[in-house]
């Protein structure tokens, strides 16, 4: 059965132990740091409730992230989910539960990756698969370890606890010690796995664990980063800030027990890397991640549109055009999702289909660099006027300085409050503390670029490129009788004197 907002929310109310600012947080759903959010988090559980959206939020009777794919058209449904809640934020939540709900479900689909010599984690990762599903649970992770020291390992750090590693076994599970960033909704959640995605040294043993604990867990901390939401003058003032702060927090983990049902992973450095990579649980978050980030962009594009009618700048040919080029981005980003789907793949040895991996993968090049363009275009759209803006509505509505700011903030068609709300809109998405956060985000939740972009070589079809490119210089010669010219009008591979003339395509490759 899928939860409601309210049952969401009284689940939060479990004296888990956050941390803002120095003071020890009692409820995140009263407090004005985190209530917004969790507001609209629990809006996302109501919209499985309502007739609407019930078909498209569910299958039979549990979040559709959690129903494995059997087909291209399973992959669609389960875009078609995705985008109903990425809509609920404007793409500004990224970490919603069907996030990891998309990961676990790719455990599930291939749980023999977790059985390894040392220990069995299949079961617990259905059992985990499972527990998700029927609760109706906020799944979180933290799957980076803390930057430190990045030319050492794990395990090479200059203290022994700074990266969780396991300090103990004990009767039923084992204890752990160290610390994990960055958990993006952690504090929000219902259970957080601890883990990395990277891949580790083989002197890591004791750092290579993989588990998911109740955020209530004793010993479990998560320090918060600086609140926008607490920031935030109101919800007209800052609209996304003030609503859409998901958060990001240190997780530190003070001798935590760990059931062992709760371990994935255990001391074996392949399995804690292929849970993620070899089983569809990547592609799968990149498949929720494209279709939010499609929808971000539409959003974004929607407020340039808005912004230069308002100025009365849109028929203007470069503005126009501008326009233009941010459509294109829409439609990029939209290619993606659906070729993603479009290739999709079998799931070797396990359960259904996954989105395509090449394309998958090169969504989050795409996306990492495509997201600060528009981001800069729209600015460059917006020009003074998204900072030439009253400090707070309070300006608006106090009665010396309301008049003046009507009739100085405002152009045509558009009275100084409709004008001052837009652009305290796009000020929120573009330039505020919380728009420098989601740049950042945009670049890096999806692994370090670094990694990525020698992981689009190692695993991309580099042969098909780099033969096509030989097939070309392999069609002409400088010729034993002197230099060749083509006939006038004539291509030189349509020389039928050319060795290999039209042979060497990309499928005579493939
Ligand atoms: C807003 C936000 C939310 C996030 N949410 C989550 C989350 O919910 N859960 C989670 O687990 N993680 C999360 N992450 C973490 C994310 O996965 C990491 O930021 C990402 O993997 C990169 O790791 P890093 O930040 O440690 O950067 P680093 O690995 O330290 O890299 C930073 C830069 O240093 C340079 N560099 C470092 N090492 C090398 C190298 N070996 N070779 C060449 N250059 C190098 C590169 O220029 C690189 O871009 C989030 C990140 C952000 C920004």
């Amino acid at each position: 059965m899928t939860r409601s907002g309210q049952d969401y929310l009284e689940s939060l109310r479990d004296g888990r132990e956050v941390w803002l600012d120095g003071e020890r947080v009692k409820d995140v759903t009263r407090h004005p740091a985190f209530r917004n959010t969790a507001g609209s988090i629990a809006r996302l559980f109501d919209l499985a409730h309502d007739s609407e959206h019930t078909p498209v939020l569910t299958s039979q009777g549990v979040h559709r992230a959690y129903a494995i794919p059997r087909s291209y058209e399973d992959l669609v449904a389960r875009r078609r989910a995705h985008k109903v809640w990425a809509e609920a934020s404007f793409g500004f939540l990224g970490r919603t539960p069907d996030y990891m709900a998309a990961g676990a479900t790719g455990f599930a689909a291939l749980p023999q990756v977790f059985t390894t010599e040392s220990f069995d984690g299949a079961p617990n990762a259905l059992a985990y698969h499972r527990r998700l599903a029927e609760g109706d649970l906020y799944p979180t992770f933290t799957i980076t370890n803390p930057q430190i020291d990045r030319t050492r390992s794990a395990s090479e750090q200059e203290e022994d606890d700074l990266v969780v590693r396991v300090v103990a076994e004990r009767d039923g599970g084992i204890v752990v010690r160290g610390a994990k960033m960055i958990g993006t909704g952690a504090v929000f959640g219902n259970e957080v796995i601890v883990g990395t995605i990277e891949p580790l040294a083989p002197q890591d043993i004791e750092h290579a664990v993989c588990f998911s604990v109740p955020i209530d867990t004793p010993g479990l901390k998560f320090l918060s980063r600086t609140s926008y939401e607490a920031q935030a003058r109101s919800v007209f003032d800052n609209p996304l800030s003030s609503r859409f702060d998901e958060n990001d927090a240190l997780l530190v983990c003070e001798d935590v027990f760990v059931p062992w049902e709760n371990v994935l992973a255990y001391r074996n450095v392949d399995a804690s890397f292929t849970m993620w990579w070899q089983t569809p649980a990547y592609v799968n978050f990149v498949h929720q991640a494209a279709t939010r980030f499609w929808t971000k962009l539409e959003f974004l594009t929607g407020l340039a549109i808005l912004i230069t009618k308002a100025n009365n700048t849109y028929q203007l040919p470069p503005v126009t055009q501008a326009i233009g080029r941010l459509m294109g981005k829409v439609a990029q980003a939209k290619a993606f999702v659906l070729a993603a789907e479009a290739s999709y793949e079998n799931v070797e040895g396990g359960q259904g289909v996954k989105p395509g991996k090449e394309i998958s993968f090169a969504q989050r090049i795409m996306a990492g660099e495509l997201y600060p363009q528009a981001v800069q275009e729209i600015k460059m759209l917006a020009g003074g006027g998204v900072i030439q803006l009253p400090a707070s509505a309070e300006d608006l509505l106090h009665p010396e300085l309301g008049p003046l700011v009507k009739k100085y903030i405002r152009s045509p068609g558009h009275p100084a409050e409709d004008r001052i709300k837009l652009l305290k809109l796009a000020w929120d998405a573009l330039g505020s503390e919380f728009a420098g956060r989601h740049e950042q985000y945009e670049r890096f939740y999806h692994g370090a670029p670094h990694i990525y972009l020698m992981q689009q070589v190692w695993e991309g079809d580099t042969g098909a490129c780099e033969s096509l490119a030989q097939a070309c210089l392999d069609g002409y010669t400088l010729g034993a009788g002197g230099v060749e010219r083509p006939a006038p009008g004539a291509f030189p591979g349509d020389d039928p004197r050319t060795p290999g003339r039209n042979t060497a395509g990309r499928g005579a490759n493939r």
